[in-house]
């Protein structure tokens, strides 16, 4: 290709990606794709000769449309939204055409230093501790990882490597040597990280990866699904009762199935026990770290990034620049760099030696990275931090609406979880569930299992109908429906529609339940 070939291809496909944005809203949300629709449509093997952008450009109305899930649609109430937008999708183009895996300082300079202005920015935009800022004495910094599930096994690599080594400190033995090597060889099966029956499953693969033991901290209905101080005891108590040796936990601000958030006050004293300092305490607020740029949110939740090692939130969510990037904040950088810094002959140079640059290679797992600042940069720049507050706020009375909504009706539902972050839970209430054709009713568990399963079914009918995306949860023994409003292009109207579809196929549901 050319570079009239490409300029020609690039304005094409530029015009074809804006109107397909302009019209988002017209596309059936859902693709009606069968599995494996795919493969008869293309070749068998790659094609032996050239073909131009007019043979290809084609194929993405014909062939690759037809099998998207459209993300970007305002009926995409699913999961937490992956918001892409207009500066951030010109930061790929640009990190396309520089393509440069800056792994070192000296790969491309700007790679990593934009990196560090940017999250400088994303820190102050958050109002995290002065902490976190990477000129702050005491080591700290950010570093934009692929994913907060990137993130998370990071973090447990540098608690497990922080947790062993000061252990062998403790215990007066040399570094490097033999006796050191066994200890840890012989510590390592016992350690076990924790997090909540909530928190998001990249805890337990974190912990896999690492090679550890997990713990799974089982949280009630009657704390709003948080962890708190005193569980937190008991779990610390039974784990080191088995002889095992806590070592990493993870919080949550915004739990994937409720938005719940840890009940941090209650958690501090725990944190201060001196038995619990090498406990590695890392916030994942992969989704709802985002409304930390608004300051009635900064106020009640940032102080609490100050009593942890570690906090992490997505841009990719609800932070309007599409997959991947996810912010981390470390307290000090040096917990990251030790466990994760593998000196080879390939990597040397002198700025590297000299200590004076950052080598962001040594802040994550794999050795290449791709230029992410500037899809956060444009970002921040075009939108400024005004836009970024105007977009939660406004997803964020999406949700309330919602909410009020769901609660107009509360003789078909009720909600299971205080909405929050643009998040509303709910379920078909038992109640409705009047003309039972068993003896359920009489029997307060059989009604709750009723009440799961209708939710379910209509989850699913929902879906197959089309119109909108949701996607269905539960947590303490509760079936229910999640409606997310984070969507950047969510309007009034598309929220309101949602739940006429929602009314609609949960009264033909009851009622064929009835007849
Ligand atoms: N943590 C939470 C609370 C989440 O909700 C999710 C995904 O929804 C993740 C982590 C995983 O995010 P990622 O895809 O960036 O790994």
């Amino acid at each position: 290709m050319t570079a009239d070939d490409f300029r020609k291809a690039a304005h094409a496909a530029i015009e074809e990606i804006i109107s397909y944005n302009e019209n988002i809203a017209q596309y059936r949300v859902l693709p009606t794709v069968k599995p494996g629709y795919l493969a008869p449509q293309l070749p068998r093997s790659a094609p032996e000769i050239p073909e131009t952008w007019e043979n290809i450009q084609p194929d993405i109305a014909e062939k690759i449309v037809p099998g998207l899930t459209h993300w970007q649609s305002p009926n995409f109430m699913a999961y937490f939204p992956g918001c892409s937008t207009y500066p951030s999708l010109l930061g790929e183009m640009y990190s396309a055409a520089f393509s440069a895996p800056a792994f070192n300082w000296l790969c491309s300079p700007v790679c990593t230093e934009l990196e560090t202005v940017v999250l400088d920015w994303v820190a102050k935009g958050l109002s995290l501790p002065s902490s976190y800022l990477s000129d702050c004495p005491s080591g700290g910094g950010g570093v934009i990882q692929g994913s907060a599930s990137e993130a998370v096994v990071t973090c447990m690599v540098a608690a497990r490597e922080r947790y062993l080594h000061a252990k062998c400190d403790a215990e007066g033995l040399e570094n490097p040597s033999p006796e050191r090597d066994a200890r840890i060889a012989a510590l390592r099966p016992k350690l076990v990280a924790l997090s909540s029956d909530q928190a998001h499953s990249s805890t337990m693969k974190g912990s896999n990866i690492a090679g550890t033991l997990h713990h799974s901290i089982v949280t009630s209905r009657d704390n709003a699904l948080a962890v708190t101080g005193d569980d937190l005891t008991l779990a610390l108590e039974k784990v080191r009762s088995q002889g095992l040796e806590p070592y990493y936990i993870t919080l949550t601000i915004g739990s994937t199935s409720t938005c719940a958030i840890d009940d941090f006050e209650s958690l501090k004293s725990v944190f201060d026990r001196a038995e619990n300092a090498q406990i590695w305490k890392h916030i994942d607020a992969a989704y709802a770290g985002a409304a930390l740029f608004l300051p009635e949110y900064a106020k009640s939740l940032a102080p609490f990034t100050a009593m942890v090692d570690s906090f992490n939130t997505n841009f990719h969510k609800w932070l309007l620049v599409n997959f991947d990037a996810s912010c981390l904040f470390v307290q000090n950088r040096n917990h990251l760099t030790r466990a994760l810094s593998i000196s080879a002959p390939y990597y040397q140079n002198k700025h590297s030696d000299s200590g004076l640059v950052t080598d962001y290679r040594d802040w994550q797992i794999p050795l290449g990275r791709r230029f992410r600042a500037l899809k956060i940069w444009f970002m921040m720049r075009t939108y400024g931090l005004s836009g970024i507050r105007e977009h939660l706020a406004h997803t964020i009375k999406l949700g309330d609406l919602f909410a009020d909504l769901v609660r107009s009706r509360s003789d078909l539902f009720e909600i299971v979880a205080e909405p929050r972050f643009a998040l509303t839970c709910f379920r078909v209430k038992p109640s409705a569930l009047t003309v039972s054709t068993t003896s359920a009713l009489t029997n307060g568990d059989a009604s709750e299992v009723e009440a799961n399963s209708i939710t379910r079914q209509i989850t699913d009918r929902i879906n197959a109908e089309g119109t909108i995306h949701i996607i269905g949860s539960s947590a303490a023994g509760q079936t229910f429906i999640r409606v997310v409003s984070a969507n950047s292009n969510a309007e009034e109207k598309y929220i309101r529609g949602a739940f006429e579809v929602i009314v609609k196929i949960t009264e033909e549901a009851l009622k064929e339940r009835r007849e």
